[in-house]
């Protein structure tokens, strides 16, 4: 404490407003504020985005016809040129150290007036020929008069920062570049030495001096990993932590694993279980057999077999003398599930019970009876399980079925239930697992990743506008064969009432003319539920032949039946949205079909190959999340999601690996990182992450 008030802390200096700095007014100072900068040491956190760029920056000498290339230049002459059509073209011809070539933008005059003779530009865009090589700029960057602070031409790497209206990258870097000398000595490293030598990271002023100022491009991917590897270290250390304090408090039921109902299923099953059912259920039964509460998340792509797991799970809390509850997010789903426990459970001679808010009120009291009394019950349904008025006597498993659909709140509800019951929640939402252990951290996982045997894969292919008919046709003689299909429109949220006409639409043409003959039906999220949920019963009893569709489908719904899904417009859809509605076919014996039908352009058809290409979801997730980042994965950011600044989960995988196994190791010598050695992190942490620390609290 002395030495404290003796040496004042030196990082204090680093919380100076921005406004105090030289070169800050109020109206950038303002501009600061939007990028969430608003002290001397946010400034220095902002660090550049684009390194990539300038990795792949070629020399001009070099271009060749045909290539897509992104050169760093200076302007040695520009002008604007008309052309024999009226239109007018902004030239302007760039020089680097190897040589010059011509940029065009056609239609564009005004470029005249932002861009100067001498300003060093960076251009991305295909190299065309036009009297020669002519650079066609798809998109560019000015970094302004090319100078000492800018000078890149020289082949060193430029630093290139997100701006903001008021703030171009240019000032942002001459304005860290100014400040840099003053402020970095003040920033001290607070991760333990050993974990920067276990990542092969530098300390953090030399990382900050790295990012802002590379001498090469190594360099600051060293520094960029220094400031990520923090990051991913410590959310690993902020989930173990919550982990391990979620296990104390988390006495929970100790079931006996007696091998009485369960292995009378294992035996009465029409299917062998996969090997992957079999291990998630391994994983499951040594949770609910130990004395602290069961906190885990089964994930399997669609049809990898969820529900008999969830069914085994059930069981254990039965012979044991507990009730079991199974949510689904609607009636429909929770009455697929009753259906498949009804018929599996009946040699066991139990009856599992079902629960939802369209119950007669007859039926209702019965069914609270039920749960009211000890009876060791398995009751399947809706979130009407999680009201209020939905008393268990004795619950010991709580199962909650496509668990994104559920609330926080829906999901707890149902987890105070009776005596703090084991929870499994399950979700085909296909997350890679490196991230789903970053995501779900205060969970444990199970992944099934096989799919059950017999299943074929489902053929997919993708036809043009001109094949329309002959898709009409095949999806003719399927359905003469018996068989069912899909057509679904995209729906890219829930105001979008085009989709809706376009579905619409089309079912009208498709109902009076090429399906006049055919069964055809509509769905919609305009409907009421009522009428969706009959629709789908309509389609899943064999009385539609085609449904015509938004993606209101569910995800969960199983008709063997159908062997055909034709997608609209597939180009709207994000591939793991593609591979969830291909999975509603191909649950049969039957050979299914996905067809993605419709014109797109070369770019995107070479994402959609990657879908064409490959039918395991991990893999689709993987490339989704690449390509379009997490976002839409979820389709909402989940509450309480640590962010990242820097880091990426997925390319930065094994950085993650290392913070992961660090965060453990650093734990394991002082779980409350209390020693003097940890006390710097632990402070960041606290400031940090305080807010995330309450989240993630668990009961
Ligand atoms: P999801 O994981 O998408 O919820 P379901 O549990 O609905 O998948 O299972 C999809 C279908 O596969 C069901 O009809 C189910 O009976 C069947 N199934 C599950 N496990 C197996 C298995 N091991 N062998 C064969 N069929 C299986
Ligand atoms: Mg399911």
């Amino acid at each position: 404490m002395k030495s404290q008030r003796a040496a004042p802390n030196p990082e204090r200096l680093l919380d100076t407003a921005v406004t105090y700095l030289t070169g800050v007014g109020p109206a950038r100072a303002d501009a600061l504020r939007r990028l969430g900068i608003f002290t001397a040491r946010d400034l220095f956190m902002h660090i550049p985005h684009r390194y990539e760029d300038a990795s792949t920056v070629s020399q001009i000498a070099k271009l060749r016809i045909g290539d897509d290339a992104t050169v760093i230049g200076s302007v040695i002459s520009k002008g604007v040129i008309p052309t024999r059509k009226g239109l007018r073209v902004f030239q302007a011809v760039v020089q680097d150290s190897s040589g010059l070539i011509e940029a065009s933008w056609p239609g564009q005059p005004f470029l005249d007036r932002a861009i100067k003779k001498g300003d060093l530009l960076l251009l991305t865009g295909p190299v065309r020929f036009f009297h020669g090589r002519v650079l066609a700029p798809r998109e560019f960057v000015n970094l302004g008069p090319e100078d000492a602070a800018t000078g890149t031409s020289g082949g060193r790497v430029l630093s290139v920062y997100p701006a903001t209206e008021g703030f171009s990258f240019k000032q942002m870097r001459t304005l860290i570049d100014k400040h840099l000398d003053q402020y970095l000595p003040h920033f001290q490293e607070y991760i333990p030495r050993e974990l920067l030598a276990l990542a092969g990271v530098p300390a953090l002023p030399e990382a900050l001096r790295a990012v802002h100022r590379p001498r090469t491009l190594a360099e600051a991917h060293a520094g960029r990993a220094r400031l990520a590897f923090e990051e991913l270290l410590c959310v690993h250390i902020l989930q173990l932590r919550a982990k391990a304090l979620a296990r104390e408090a988390r006495a929970g039921i100790t079931f006996e694993n007696k091998r009485v109902l369960t292995s009378k299923l294992k035996s009465l099953l029409p299917f062998e279980l996969t090997g992957a059912q079999m291990r998630a259920t391994r994983e499951i039964v040594k949770d609910m057999t130990g004395p602290q509460r069961m906190h885990r998340l089964l994930q399997g792509d669609v049809g990898s077999g969820k529900t008999i797991v969830a069914l085994f799970a059930a069981l254990l809390a039965v012979e044991n003398d507990y009730q079991a509850a199974v949510m689904a997010p609607t009636e429909l789903l929770a009455e697929q599930h009753m259906r498949t426990f009804t018929k599996l459970l009946a040699p066991l001679g139990i009856t599992p019970l079902l629960i939802t808010g369209s119950l007669a009120a007859k039926e209702r009291k019965a069914a609270a009876a039920r749960i009211a009394s000890a009876e060791p019950v398995i009751a399947v349904g809706t979130h009407a399980l999680a009201q209020e008025g939905t008393k268990f006597a004795k619950l010991g498993l709580a199962v909650v079925d496509e668990q994104h659909r559920f609330g926080v709140g829906q999901r707890l509800a149902l987890g105070k239930k009776g005596e703090r019951p084991d929870v499994l929640l399950m979700s085909a939402t296909p997350i890679p697992r490196s991230l789903a252990l970053t995501l779900y951290g205060d969970l444990d996982v199970s992944v099934l990743d096989e799919r059950p045997p017999g299943r074929q894969p489902v053929t997919t292919v993708r036809r043009s506008e001109k094949g329309r008919a002959k898709v009409y046709s095949f999806i003719d003689a399927q359905v003469e064969k018996g068989r069912q299909a899909y057509v679904v429109f995209p729906l890219i949220d829930e105001s979008d009432k085009s989709a809706m006409r376009a579905a619409t639409k089309e079912f009208e043409e498709l109902r009076t003319g090429r399906f006049a003959s055919r069964r055809v039906a509509l769905l919609h999220g305009r409907l009421e539920a009522e009428e969706k949920d009959d629709t789908m019963r309509r389609f899943r009893d064999g009385e539609i032949d085609i449904l015509i569709s938004t993606t209101v489908i569910e995800v969960g719904i199983d008709v063997a039946n159908a062997t055909v899904m034709v997608i609209e417009h597939p180009e709207r859809f994000g591939l793991s949205q593609l591979h969830q509605l291909r999975g509603r076919v191909g649950r049969g014996a039957e050979e299914s079909f996905c067809i993605l039908l419709g014109d797109v352009s070369p770019e995107v058809a070479e994402r959609l190959e990657i879908f064409v290409g490959t039918d395991d979801g991990f893999e689709i997730a993987e490339a989704d999340l690449r390509m379009r980042g997490m976002g839409d994965l979820f389709g909402e950011r989940q509450s309480g999601e640590p962010t990242f600044r820097v880091a990426d989960p997925i390319r930065d995988h094994e950085l993650g690996e290392v913070a992961r196994a660090g965060a453990a190791q650093l734990l394991a010598a002082d779980p409350g990182l209390t020693s003097k050695a940890n006390k710097p992190l632990h402070d960041v942490l606290r400031k940090r992450y305080g807010r995330a620390l309450e989240l993630f609290r668990v009961g």
